[in-house]
């Protein structure tokens, strides 16, 4: 597994590939897979809002093309200013209820409690949560077993 601040570093990165020009706000995530494969996505906005895609999809999407959801083993999450040479910004972002719940269905498919790691666009302050913890009692694929 990488060092925390690499896959913070990586998410800072790929955030400066966001396509905002709506909200101006830029975000980057970093997924890095139990073998310690890692892959990127930033958000992409649409002129129809609604259609915005998150950092965090566009990573999971990449993560199931490159190594497969089964596989996800620890997220990193970065937002803020990314119109200049290198994030910046305070506050620690962290993932959309949404995204928490994108999440799950790969961590509950992976069989980890996947870590998240939440930074401010600066990389300067981090928060390390496990997704139990995001999104307690989520729904996920382990309660469709019952399922006909
Ligand atoms: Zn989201």
């Amino acid at each position: 597994m990488s060092d925390i601040t690499d896959l913070v570093e990586r998410a800072r990165a790929a955030a400066l590939r966001a396509y905002a020009p709506y909200s101006g706000f830029s975000v980057g995530c970093a997924i890095e897979s139990v073998d310690g494969e890692i892959v990127t996505g930033a958000n992409m906005e649409n002129a129809c809002y609604r259609l915005g895609v998150c950092a965090e999809i566009a990573a999971l999407t990449a993560a199931q093309a490159a190594f497969g959801l089964e596989r996800v083993a620890r997220i990193a999450v970065s937002g803020g200013d990314g119109s200049g040479a290198a994030l910046k910004g305070e506050s620690v972002v962290t993932s959309c209820g949404g995204c928490r719940q994108s999440i799950l269905e790969a961590a509950q498919r992976a069989g980890l409690d996947v870590e998240v790691i939440s930074s401010n666009g600066d990389g300067t302050r981090t928060r390390t949560d496990r997704i139990s913890a995001l999104i307690p009692h989520g729904f996920g694929p382990d309660n469709l077993r019952d399922s006909g």
